[in-house]
Formats: structure tokens, C-alpha cells, sequence
């Protein structure tokens, strides 16, 4: 912060009272209501791991280490070289105090206020209802809450910080719900301490522990070993003494003396060998570094050498973050090169359609000051990225087969990507998912892969059919199902929006072309009953085409159906537009006023008995013929799950034909 020399004697700025530049006291801020719900939470908190404070404050010293010891790598200013980096641990059991200190990049007083007196990045709540009753628990388990979680711990936190580039060093301070303030302080080198006084002791928690050696060393090892840089403290360590005789047991063969030891191993874990991992330890680290409290469906850890050499270390979790389905999700893995993390959020590793994918790739081809638009066309990357799409497919589809039950539960979550990377993707992505799709189908009710389906055709089925709804049990409702079902064909539910744009450019699957039972020429009648149809459609055409004419806005023709059953009408899209297709794209935000419109046609079923009334009216009561026309329109629609244009006049023309 800046402190600009004024010739008036007292001024106040932000929450500093100055005199000429010198901070003499400073004021007591307010957290915001977001943070200080969330601090009130840690504060009050009966979470049982509070142990994760310490990984949470040691991730946060090696992010800021990681920031100025990538500077130094491009900047000689810096002056440090790798060894130089640590973080440290220090307990003093009589204060009750733990201080974690690092030598990373180091926050300005601005920074502290940002970065520490709001809740500015985690977005936790940002979703949440303010009256909506949250569970502790549940929030510090999703959503990794970082620094704050000091306070699960401490009465009382204080954060030196030097920021590098800067000569000034800032304290925040704060004891938890009274607010916080910051002013200026001593500390020498760049970097961040952070002081924790610790909490009483309870009847039921015990604070005491985490000033122990043994439990900080068991801590570290548990949550932040392959921390890249290593995380020491001073250990009281007995050993023999160098002149103690050899034959003397006594205790004055023997000192305590203090050692400076490295708790950490610091090799990152998609380095180590896989023979060397367990699958805890592999939960552990997703938990710990993407801030998950589910471990995840399955990870892919590959080390790869030839054209391109690189580690990488992938997860599928099990449920998505809150803003995936939103445009404020970002894709991307992290990309180290040669240890050294260079980017964040890679999105150029990963396609659309497994955004959902978190990890690592580590490679020692990639040049460390590479820019983001070098990168994106960089040859490596690209060669990784297709590796990488092909390990995540078929860690997928060894998913799908060896654990149905679990492949489901994550397609009920990520599906929906599969079907979106099939669409935008104009189908490039088809060869990729095809085989990753699931529908339920009229089979059993359950999810049906495209191979299943196919599988149990029957002999002479020559397409996949499927059927548009908003549930399965409005789709299982449609007239157009019945006939279909008795053939003894498979249909597939398309629930979702986009499942029959997904598929439409799919065109076919393997050979097999899609149908949606609401087309017209459904094939499904024999040459005898197709015959006959004909016969009756010509012998009637004069009745349809004054029917159509009543409705001419509507539908395009008005036609005999084969394929009803018992049902009176349905509708049948023409043209290369489906109702299903007019009912999403009217239904977008940025489609107002430019509806779509799907060429339609109303099929009556000439077995039902409406027929016989119709042809009788056609005969008899023209003008009646009209209403008849407009009301089974109507009702087609409202069978199709479309609200129809004038619920009034509908209305009127039922209660007319009641009271009559
Ligand atoms: P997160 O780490 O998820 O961003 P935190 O609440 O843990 O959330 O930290 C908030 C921010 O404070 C960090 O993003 C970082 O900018 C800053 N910060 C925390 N600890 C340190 C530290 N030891 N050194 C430098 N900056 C830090």
C-alpha cells in the first residue's frame, strides 16, 4: 500500500489512521456477511477432521512458493534458487503456538484485505440460499475451505506478510468474529507467517495435539508429502552422546538434542511408481489438491515416453462441482514441466466432452516460460492431449464393463457432456462417445448402450427408434409407442433436450439409422395393410383436405395413420425439423420471437371410432367437421406435451360438445 505524503496532518484511509504517512492505530474491519458466515462456521465448528487446517495453510505457503520460485526462474532479481524454498513448522507448547512460515511470493496489505478479510474465490456459497440451513460438514468437506479453517483450530490467527518487491511487511490479525485489522509490522524476509493460538482444551477435543512433533510429522505425511518443497521443524531427538562409554545405559549416555528435520518426501505422486501407490493414496492426494470430499469413480496414472515424455495423473470424479453446467466452469489440467507448475487450468489438454476430467500432466518437453498462445500451438501438447483423450475413453469403457453400477452413477452426473461434445462437435467427438451413450429404453426400463440396443435388434429392424418426451412416463403415454412396442421393437426414451440433436448428427450408428417414432413414414405395416391404407387414404382425401384446410395454419396435411393403435390422433413431423426440435429451440432465451416451426401433420387412426363420426360429419355437418378438425389438433398437441395456441376456444368447443 501506498502511502502518500499529504501536507494535512491526520488522514483516514481504508482502515488505517495516519499522520503524515505513519500508521498510528489501526481499525478494527468487519469481515462480509459471506465470510463471516463461514468464519462463524469454522469458529463453532464440530467438523471431526480439523486437522485438515494444517494441509489447507501448507497448500497455501507451496502455492505462494511455487508463484515467486517461478519468477526466479525468469527474473534474476529474485535471487533465490530452488533450495532455498521451505516452509516451516515451528510449536511452542508454553504460548500454545503454532507458526507456519514460508517463503513464497507474500501478500501486500491490499492483498491481506482481499485475499484474507473476504471469501472472494471459493464461490461456496455464492449458490447457496441465505436462508437455506447449511451443515457445516457439508460445506468444509465440498468446498476445501482454506485459510479460514485455521480458525477451527485457533482462538486467535495472525499473518505476517512481506510481499515480494515490496520494503513494507503487513499483520492481519484476528480473533475470529470481532473483525480484523491489519497494520503495519517487522519482518525481515519476503514471505508469509502464520501464527496460530491455539483454542483451550475441551472436555471432548483436545487442541494441545497439534503443538505435538508426532502428530504434526503424522499430519504431514498424511496430507502433504509430495508438497515439492520440503516443510521442516526443529525435533527434539534423544541420542546416544558421542563420548558415553560403551558398556553405560544410563541416562547420562544420552542427549536431547534438536534436529531441523524435512517432514515431507517432496517427490509429487505421479512421479513415484504405481507399484510403490494405494488407492487411499491416490483419494487422498484428489481430496486434498482439487478440494473434493468424494474420492473419485476411477484416476488413469500414466507415464509415457517417445514422442512426446510426460506423467500424468487423472481423476473422473464421482459428482460434479456446483457451477459445472454453468459457463463459469473452467476446464483444464495442471501443467507442470519438469516439476515446476507452469499452468493452472491447461485447457487445451482436455476436450469439451471430458471437461468434467481433473489432474495432472507433467513434461519435460514443455519449455517453462512458454506464453498461453506458444503453448496452444505447441506440437507436444497437442500429441498429449490426444494421448489423454484416449486413456480417459477407455478408462471409461473398462468402467462401463467392469462396473455397471458405478459407470451409471457417474453418467447420471456427466452424460449430459457426452450428448453436448456429439452436437457442438458436429459429430468429430462421435467416434470417441458413441459408446459411452446411454438411454433408458422401452426394453426394461433401464439405461441401454447403443451396442445393446443393436445387439437385440430384431431380424427385420433396420433402425434404432426412438421417442422424445419430458419424462419416460410421458413418453411411455405417447399414442405413436403402442403399435411400435406390439412389433416387439426396442425404443429409446430421449428425455433431455439435446439427446435428438446429439443423435441427428450422429445420423446412424453403426449402419443403423435413427428414427423417432414421430416421423412420418414409420415402416412398420406389411405390404397388405399398407395396400389397404392407400385404398382408404384416397377414398377419404376429399374429407382430409377440407379438414386441412380448417387448420391450415397448423398442420401441413391431415392424413390417415399407420401407426396407431388404439389412440384417436397424433401429430407426425414432415420436414427435417421434429416437434421435439420446435419445442427446445422455441424454448432458448436468445430464440424470442424467431420461432421455429416443425412441418407437422395430424394422423387420425381409422380403426378408432372417431373415423366413422368424422366421415359422417363430412357428409352431413361440414361446418361442425371444422371444429372436429380444430379440437383433434388440440388434443395432439397437448399429447405431445406443446400448450396449444387458444385454450380458450378449446375449452368452449369441449363444453359444447357436452352440453350437447
Ligand atoms: P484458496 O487457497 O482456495 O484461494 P484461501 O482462503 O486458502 O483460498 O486463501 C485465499 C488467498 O489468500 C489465496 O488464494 C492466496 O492468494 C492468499 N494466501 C493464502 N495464504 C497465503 C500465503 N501463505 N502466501 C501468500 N498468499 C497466501
Amino acid at each position: 500500500m501506498k502511502v502518500l505524503k499529504f501536507t494535512v496532518s491526520i488522514f483516514i484511509r481504508e482502515q488505517y489512521i495516519y499522520i503524515k504517512g505513519c500508521v498510528i492505530m489501526a481499525e478494527t474491519k468487519q469481515f462480509k456477511a459471506e465470510s463471516k458466515r463461514l468464519l462463524d462456521m469454522m469458529i463453532n465448528s464440530i467438523y471431526t477432521h480439523k486437522e485438515i487446517f494444517l494441509r489447507e495453510l501448507i497448500s497455501n505457503a507451496s502455492d505462494a512458493i511455487d508463484k515467486l520460485y517461478f519468477k526466479s526462474l525468469t527474473d534474476d532479481k529474485v535471487g533465490m534458487n530452488k533450495d532455498d524454498f521451505k516452509i516451516e513448522i515451528t510449536a511452542d507448547k508454553e504460548n500454545k503456538v503454532l507458526t507456519i512460515s514460508d517463503n513464497g511470493i507474500g501478500m501486500t496489505a491490499d492483498e491481506l484485505e482481499n485475499n484474507l478479510g473476504i471469501i472472494a474465490n471459493s464461490g461456496s456459497f455464492k449458490f447457496k440460499n441465505e436462508n437455506e440451513k447449511t451443515d457445516d460438514v457439508d460445506i468444509i468437506g465440498q468446498f476445501g475451505v482454506g485459510f479460514y479453517s485455521a480458525f477451527m483450530v485457533a482462538k486467535e490467527v495472525e499473518v505476517r506478510s512481506k510481499a515480494y518487491g515490496s520494503d513494507k511487511a503487513y499483520m492481519w490479525k484476528s480473533s475470529g468474529a470481532d473483525g480484523y485489522t491489519i497494520e503495519e509490522c517487522d519482518k525481515d524476509s519476503v514471505g508469509t507467517e502464520i501464527r496460530l493460538t491455539l483454542k483451550d482444551d475441551t472436555e471432548t477435543e483436545c487442541y494441545d495435539e497439534y503443538l505435538e512433533a508426532s502428530t504434526i510429522k503424522e499430519l504431514v505425511k498424511k496430507y502433504s508429502d509430495y508438497i515439492r518443497f520440503p516443510i521442516k521443524m526443529d525435533v527434539e531427538k534423544t541420542k546416544r552422546k558421542a563420548d558415553a562409554k560403551e558398556d553405560d545405559y544410563s541416562d547420562d549416555a544420552y542427549e536431547t538434542v534438536i534436529e531441523n528435520e524435512t517432514l515431507n518426501s517432496m517427490v509429487p505422486l505421479w512421479r513415484k511408481n504405481k507399484n510403490e501407490l494405494k488407492p487411499e493414496d491416490y483419494n487422498n492426494f484428489y481430496m486434498e489438491k482439487f478440494g473434493d470430499y468424494e474420492p473419485p469413480v476411477a484416476h488413469i496414472h500414466s507415464k509415457n515416453e517417445g514422442v512426446a515424455t510426460y506423467d500424468a495423473l487423472l481423476y473422473i470424479p464421482a459428482r460434479a462441482p456446483f457451477d459445472y453446467y454453468s459457463k463459469d466452469y473452467e476446464k483444464g489440467l495442471q501443467l507442470y514441466s519438469s516439476g515446476v507448475m507452469i499452468m493452472e487450468k491447461c485447457a487445451d489438454l482436455l476436450p469439451d466432452w471430458f471437461s468434467f476430467v481433473k489432474g495432472v500432466v507433467d513434461s519435460e518437453d514443455l519449455s517453462l516460460n512458454i506464453s498461453r498462445e506458444l503453448l496452444q500451438q505447441d506440437r507436444q501438447l497437442k500429441i498429449i492431449a490426444k494421448n489423454l483423450e484416449k486413456s480417459i475413453k477407455n478408462e471409461l469403457a473398462k468402467l462401463l464393463k467392469n462396473d455397471r453400477e458405478k459407470y451409471e452413477k457417474f453418467y447420471s452426473v456427466f452424460g449430459l457432456q457426452f450428448k453436448f461434445g456429439i452436437y457442438q462437435s458436429y459429430g468429430a467427438a462421435n467416434e470417441t462417445l458413441k459408446d459411452l451413450l446411454m438411454f433408458p429404453s422401452s426394453f426394461d426400463g433401464k439405461n441401454v448402450t447403443l451396442k445393446e440396443y443393436v445387439s437385440r435388434m430384431k431380424e427385420d429392424q433396420k433402425e434404432i427408434y426412438y421417442a422424445c418426451g419430458e419424462t419416460k412416463e410421458r413418453i411411455e403415454m405417447l399414442p405413436q409407442l403402442e403399435k411400435i412396442k406390439d412389433k416387439g421393437y426396442e425404443v429409446l426414451y430421449f428425455t433431455q433436450d439435446v439427446d435428438e440433436f446429439a443423435i441427428k448428427v450422429m445420423i446412424n450408428y453403426d449402419g443403423k439409422p435413427f428414427k423417432s417414432i414421430s416421423d412420418a413414414d414409420l415402416d412398420l405395416d406389411t405390404e397388405e395393410e399398407k395396400e389397404e391404407a392407400k385404398k382408404l387414404d384416397e377414398e377419404n382425401k376429399d374429407m382430409f383436405a377440407f379438414m386441412q384446410e380448417a387448420i391450415a395454419d397448423k398442420v401441413k396435411t391431415v392424413r390417415l395413420s399407420k401407426k396407431l393403435k388404439t389412440h384417436p390422433v397424433c401429430l407426425s413431423s414432415d420436414g427435417s425439423i421434429t416437434i421435439e426440435m420446435e419445442k427446445v429451440l422455441n424454448a432458448m432465451p436468445q430464440n424470442d420471437g424467431n420461432k421455429v416451426k416443425a412441418e407437422k401433420a395430424l394422423e387420425i387412426n381409422p380403426n378408432h371410432p372417431i373415423f366413422e363420426k368424422l366421415k359422417d360429419l363430412y357428409a352431413n355437418d361440414k361446418d361442425k367437421l371444422k371444429d372436429y378438425a380444430k379440437l383433434l389438433y388440440d388434443q395432439a398437441l397437448l399429447i405431445e406435451g406443446m400448450s396449444i395456441d387458444n385454450p380458450v376456444e378449446f375449452a368452449n368447443l369441449v363444453c359444447e360438445l357436452m352440453t350437447k
